[in-house]
This record gives C-alpha cells, sequence and structure tokens, in this order.
C-alpha cells in the first residue's frame, strides 16, 4: 500500500503536534483522505470504496495512527460509520450511502450519552414515527470527528426496542458543540450533539424499519470500532518505540548512550514487546475478521484490549526513556501519553472488556 501510506505521510508531514494543539485538524486533509477512500477502506470496491481486508485496513489504520492519533480516530469513525451501513442498511441505502463515504464526506457515530456510558441500555435518545418522517429527540456526548461530520449515525431508542438512523449534521433542529479541551486526540473534532425534534426521511433509518434490538446494533458497529482502535494502538506503540530507541541512542549520560544503562534497555525491551503483542493481537483479530470467524467478537475484544493497555503503557515509557526531550506538548511521545490514556476508555472500556474477556473465559472453560 506504498501509494496509501506516501498520501498520508504527504498530508500529515510534520504537523501532528501543530493540529494537536490547534486542536483542529484541517478541512483538505479529511477532505482529500476521504475522498481517495481511505478514511473507510474496508468499503467493497462495487461501492467506490478500496475493498481493502481487514489486515490490510489494520496496518493501514497503525501507519496513521503512529503519525496522528486525531486523523486516526477520525478513520476510526467514519470506517465504524461505512461498517454500519454495510451491515444494518438495506442494499439500496447502501448504494445510496458508501459512495458518499469514500467520496469525501464525513460521518460521525453517537451511541453515549450523559447518563448512559459504559451501559448504552440506559440511552434516553429517542426516536419516534410521524407520518413518513422519523423524529430524534435526545441529547448525545463525547462523538469523535462530529465536529467535523456531514452525517451522524445516531443510536436510539424506539419504543421497547432500538434503531439507528442516518442524520444530516446540518438538519433542523441538531445542534454541535465541541467538548472543550480533551486530554488527547485534541485535533478529532469530538463534540456533543443535541437532537432536539429532528426529521428525517423514514428511508434514513438503517434497514428500513425502527425496531431492532439495540444492543445487536450496537455491538455489531462496536466490532469495527474496537479493531480499528487496536491497530491505532499499535501505530501509537510503533512510533514510541521509533522515538524511545533513537533517542536511548543518541543521547549520552554517565559517559555512554543511554541504551547501554540496562534499566533504560529494559524499557525499550518492553516498548519491543508492546509493540509485537499487539501488533499479533490485532493481525489475529483481522484474520478472525477476513475469515469470518466466529471467535472474531473475543479476538476483537482481546485485541482492543491488549492494545490500548499496552499502548497506555508504553507510552508512559517512552516518556521515561526521553525524560526532558519528551516532556512538553506537541512532542510526538507527550501526545502519544496523552492519546494513549484515552484508548483504555473508548469503545468498551479496560473495565468492560475485561468484564466480557471473563465471560468467555467462564463459558469456555
Ligand atoms: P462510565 O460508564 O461512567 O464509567 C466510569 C468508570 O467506571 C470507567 O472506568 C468504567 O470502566 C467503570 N465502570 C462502569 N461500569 C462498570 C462495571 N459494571 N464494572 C466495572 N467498572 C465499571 N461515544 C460515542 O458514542 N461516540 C464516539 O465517537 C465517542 N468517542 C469518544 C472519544 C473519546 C476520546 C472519549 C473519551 C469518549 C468517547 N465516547 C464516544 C464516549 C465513550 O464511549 C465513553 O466515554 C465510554 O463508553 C465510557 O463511558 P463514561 O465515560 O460515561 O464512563
Amino acid at each position: 500500500d506504498a501509494a496509501a501510506v506516501a498520501l498520508v505521510d504527504e498530508l500529515v508531514g510534520d504537523l501532528a503536534g501543530t493540529w494537536d494543539t490547534s486542536g483542529v485538524l484541517p478541512d483538505p486533509v479529511l477532505r482529500k483522505l476521504g475522498g481517495a477512500g481511505l478514511l473507510c477502506a474496508q468499503v467493497p470496491e462495487v461501492y467506490g470504496g478500496p475493498g481493502y481486508s481487514s489486515l490490510r485496513n489494520g496496518e493501514l489504520t497503525a501507519h496513521v495512527g503512529g503519525r496522528c492519533s486525531s486523523l486516526r480516530s477520525i478513520q476510526t469513525s467514519q470506517g465504524m460509520a461505512a461498517w454500519t451501513v454495510t451491515r444494518l442498511g438495506t442494499e439500496r441505502q447502501r448504494a445510496a450511502y458508501l459512495p458518499r463515504l469514500v467520496g469525501g464526506e464525513l460521518a460521525a457515530v453517537a451511541f453515549s450519552e450523559p447518563g448512559a456510558g459504559s451501559d448504552l441500555s440506559t440511552m434516553e435518545t429517542r426516536a419516534r414515527i410521524d407520518g413518513d418522517e422519523l423524529v430524534l429527540d435526545g441529547h448525545k456526548v463525547w462523538i469523535t470527528g462530529a465536529a467535523y461530520a456531514d452525517l451522524v449515525v445516531v443510536f436510539a431508542g424506539y419504543g421497547d426496542a432500538g434503531t439507528a438512523v442516518m442524520v444530516p449534521a446540518g438538519a433542523p433542529g441538531v445542534t454541535i458543540e465541541r467538548v472543550p479541551e480533551p486530554l488527547g486526540c485534541r485535533a478529532a473534532g469530538h463534540a456533543n450533539v443535541r437532537l432536539d425534534g429532528v426529521r428525517v426521511p423514514l428511508d434514513s433509518v438503517l434497514g428500513g424499519r425502527p425496531g431492532q434490538s439495540l444492543p445487536l446494533l450496537v455491538t455489531i458497529a462496536l466490532a469495527y470500532g474496537r479493531i480499528s482502535v487496536a491497530w491505532g494502538c499499535a501505530g501509537i506503540l510503533r512510533a514510541c518505540l521509533a522515538a524511545a530507541t533513537a533517542h536511548a541512542r543518541g543521547r549520552r549520560q554517565f559517559g555512554r548512550p543511554l541504551a547501554e544503562h540496562q534499566l533504560v534497555a529494559r524499557h525499550l525491551a518492553e516498548l519491543f514487546t508492546a509493540e509485537r503483542v499487539a501488533s499479533r493481537a490485532c493481525a489475529d483479530a483481522s484474520a478472525s475478521w477476513d475469515g469470518n470467524s466466529p471467535d472474531l467478537v473475543t479476538a476483537t475484544m482481546l485485541a482492543k484490549y491488549v492494545s490500548s493497555t499496552q499502548a497506555a503503557r508504553g507510552a508512559a515509557t517512552a516518556v521515561q526513556v526521553l525524560a526532558s526531550a519528551g516532556a512538553r506538548d506537541g512532542h510526538a511521545v507527550a501526545r502519544a501519553y496523552r492519546d494513549a490514556k484515552l484508548m483504555e476508555i473508548i469503545e468498551g472500556s479496560n473495565e468492560m472488556c475485561e468484564l466480557m474477556l471473563a465471560r468467555h473465559a467462564l463459558s469456555a472453560a
């Protein structure tokens, strides 16, 4: 994928730190990468997408993640939106939305609410039918990419069941307000989304009609998000390993390079191990995805858990190796340290992952 990697490198250059401090990803960068289909590269060719496998898309995601986690976050949301349309939409909806998502339009995915974080069953956003329209009322929070989005995939309750709806960000009744000063991924356009009597045509409802199982809808969408975050974290680890080894080779203290002090070498060994373990877990999950394996849910959860925890720890280790050289805003390892921490929270926090992995262990034993 030399061409895709070259385009990412050309667009990001050495600007990730600047984007992080300004909190903004330039619109032309998003449109160009999106228009090349690379923000959701698994969209099949028949819909105008690049048609990547999960493994190939994962490696691209890691590359973006190693350069700029804010951009990778946009890639995760866009890919999750495209996957949600692919899995939950009708053929007519796939043909309508997917070419837009590989053509430069941007999408965000909205589950979370002020009272519904880990426990999405307490979602209060409601959908109701009024004639040939669906009406949405609710409040979504912390929606990655919503500040840039043309479309928001909104998950809502409908009667006792649920629904996923494609909502234009500019529709009357939609208000999008940025989350001020996020800890990390600062340019990822996190925003809170208010929906006040928002009316969309009924054919914006994925699947054609509301009233599916909400947990099932959410689980399908999150599967993509988890594997994408996992690969992004593998990218963070690769960037941290590169920065730490380069610094440990070049910087001298007590008459020799840092790398020759055994306690520093141990940090490098830990980082190397973390990157290898995370990458293997991601590759395993992608193999399950590409092979339609029944292990997919567990493999994806495992990859997200392993990769995000390793990235959070690995980024802290990299800051330790660089010490004052990496201890300021704008430095790649400082950015990684803040970005990686958030990856332990999203798409199922560490604790949620642990609970699900324990459940799997108990059922498999
Ligand atoms: P809570 O659910 O309140 O949890 C707080 C703590 O308690 C956590 O450590 C949690 O693991 C723990 N906890 C909760 N329940 C249990 C339990 N039963 N057992 C053990 N521990 C438990 N949402 C979207 O819909 N779309 C997005 O694009 C999106 N992007 C995000 C990007 C970032 C950077 C962040 C920080 C959040 C984003 N979110 C998004 C929201 C995210 O999904 C939630 O933050 C996440 O689900 C956790 O919910 P919460 O923050 O309300 O924490």
